[in-house]
């Protein structure tokens, strides 16, 4: 079995943004020289995320909407996590909304997805350095 791993890095200028990187995942994929198994990708901070859906603006300000509305910044008193003297409690809401990884299949040396999936990293606590693993297995 081959195995490949990959980190990729993200410094985010806006406190919550959204990445397309289905094109990383698939470069990743091509060095692995894996033709059928599996590739995890996953954000390494617990106020960040990886998930997969349409790649389409409108949708993400949408989100960006709908997990202000359901999580938001401010006030920072709202979230008892803030207490530590951290201003990230709603960064670690959103995070958990929108989830840690993804698990793709690789058919015939390519990421097998959907015909609108496309893989995104997600920022809620940006303007710094923040690592995503890429872990690939098979044959
Ligand atoms: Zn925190």
């Amino acid at each position: 079995m081959k195995s490949h791993t990959k980190y990729l890095t993200f410094n985010i200028p806006a406190r919550m943004d959204f990445v397309h990187i289905t094109p990383k995942v698939q470069e990743a994929v091509a060095e692995s020289g894996v033709q059928e198994g599996l590739c995890l990708v996953n954000a390494m901070h617990i106020t960040a995320s990886v998930f997969i859906n349409d790649n389409e603006r409108g949708l993400h300000e949408d989100y960006k909407r709908w997990l202000e509305e359901l999580a938001p910044h401010e006030p920072i008193s709202r979230y008892q996590h803030n207490r530590t003297g951290e201003d990230n409690g709603d960064a670690h809401h959103k995070r958990q909304i929108m989830g840690r990884e993804v698990v793709v299949a690789i058919t015939e040396g390519r990421l097998d997805l959907g015909t609108w999936e496309a893989i995104f990293y997600g920022e809620f606590d940006g303007r710094r350095s923040k690592r995503v693993l890429v872990k690939i297995i098979g044959e």
